[in-house]
């Protein structure tokens, strides 16, 4: 069975519904927390959860009344006990207590912490069979089937809050399995959709971080420049539908208004459409299997006048090839191009590397797990943590050449 339900089956309560924000001070947290705030009457806040920014997780653990907060970075426990002196909320610093706040017993859980960090809390989420609202896309590329597997024996529930992995979510209650031919998701294409791979290899960080239509963290902000975005999101597809490559197609539409399509047996193309704003993926997660109000812009398609489309340049964004081969490739291949990817761009964000060498970190990694016969099936939370560690070693060993490298 799988872990995505495809068809809901309106059996919703209305009682007030306990809620836990991994990641509850990034943007996908912020949004969240807005939702919420909504709707105060229908939500209590049992954990949320921050990495650095201890001020802000403070700040909303009081004004939603959180049970627990917690605080990834264990230097900061003090500031956060501080911050919080005078209250009911209790507090914990660490990787272990960011797990503990996805234990505790809420019924609906978001999944928003960035990287292959978020992993673990997700599992703990997932392993009391939560309702778990997967923003997190890095944990699914890094544990892969492993985590669908583990999420179908607890008898948790994904909800795809990435936009396009929730438009196909949508969508794909449509139709059965044997009936889908495939999926599409869209892709902006980002600032350098149009530029020639020489102004792309020598981009600068400002220059990366202006997304034309969405407004999100860093890391994926990136991530979406250089396409790998498109490429982890594939993947993420892959897992989360248990579908094959083939059945995976990117379409690059500017507008960023049809966020995914699926083609059934019959020719039909079911789409979802709407403003680029997360909220409203949040929002059909934080209702599903109900509809609550969103507040995002409504959709005025006349204003719009043009919808366009293009096909993704393989050449000029490499990310996205490099994402289908370790797709195919499998074996804890796409733990490997996940964690080179973060290395890559932590590496750009100081200055290390050229914005062209990310895609070359990352490929050079791969190559170099398969050369050395690494290549083994997952099969656990930690053979996944130990391939992003080991990976993530070998992409800072490679860095230095790739570094001096020129395109
Ligand atoms: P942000 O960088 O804005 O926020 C990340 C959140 O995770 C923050 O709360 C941050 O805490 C926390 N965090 C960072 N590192 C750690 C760590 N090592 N341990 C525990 N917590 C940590 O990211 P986004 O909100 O943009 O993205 C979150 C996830 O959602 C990513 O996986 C991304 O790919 C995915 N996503 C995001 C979309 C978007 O529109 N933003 C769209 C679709 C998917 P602090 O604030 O204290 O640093
Ligand atoms: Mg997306």
């Amino acid at each position: 069975m799988s872990a995505v339900p495809l068809r809901s089956n309106k059996a919703a309560a209305s009682a007030v519904r306990s809620v836990t924000v991994l990641g509850a001070t990034g943007s996908i947290g912020d949004s969240t927390m807005d939702l919420l705030r909504a709707s105060r009457d229908r939500y209590r806040v049992e954990a949320l959860t921050g990495h650095t920014n201890v001020q802000g997780l403070a700040k909303l653990a009081k004004e939603f009344g959180a049970r627990f907060a917690a605080v990834a970075d264990p230097a900061r426990f003090t500031e956060l006990k501080e911050a919080l002196a005078g209250t009911r909320i209790e507090c914990g610093a660490g990787e272990s207590a960011v797990i503990e706040a996805a234990a505790r017993p809420a019924e609906w859980v978001m999944a928003a912490v960035s990287g292959a960090a978020g992993l673990k809390p997700a599992l703990a989420a997932v392993d009391r069979g939560a309702t778990v609202a997967l923003a997190n896309k890095e944990c699914l590329v890094c544990a892969g089937d492993f985590f669908m597997e583990r999420a179908a024996k607890a008898g948790a529930c994904i909800l795809p809050a990435d936009s396009e992995h929730n438009a196909l979510f949508q969508a794909l209650g449509s139709g059965n399995r044997e009936e889908l031919i495939r999926v599409i998701i869209t892709a902006s294409g980002g600032p350098f959709r149009t530029w020639a791979s020489a102004d792309i290899e020598q981009a600068t960080l400002a220059q990366a971080l202006k997304h034309p239509n969405w407004s999100m963290g860093q890391k994926i902000t990136i991530d979406s420049a250089s396409m790998m975005n498109k490429g982890l999101e594939v993947i993420e597809a892959a897992y989360l539908f248990a579908l094959k490559p083939d059945e995976i197609d990117v379409l690059v539409h500017p507008q960023s208004i049809i966020h995914g399509m699926v083609e059934f047996s019959d020719r039909s193309v079911v789409a979802q459409l709407g403003a680029p704003d997360m909220r409203t993926p949040i929002a059909h997660c934080l209702g599903w299997p109900d509809r609550i109000t969103g507040p995002a812009a409504r959709l005025d398609l006349a204003k719009i006048g043009q919808l366009t489309f293009e096909a993704p340049d393989f050449q000029r964004f490499p990310g996205l090839r490099l994402a289908y081969d370790a797709l195919r490739t499998g074996r804890g291949a796409t733990t490997v191009f996940n964690a080179a990817n973060e290395v890559a761009v932590a590496a750009f964000i100081a200055g290390q590397i050229r914005f062209g060498a990310i895609a070359r970190l990352v490929e050079a990694t791969v190559e170099d797990w398969i050369r050395s016969g690494n290549l083994a099936p997952l099969t656990s939370a930690d053979d996944a943590i130990a391939v992003d560690h080991n990976a993530r070693k070998k992409a800072a060993t490679l860095l230095p050449q790739i570094a001096l490298k020129a395109s």
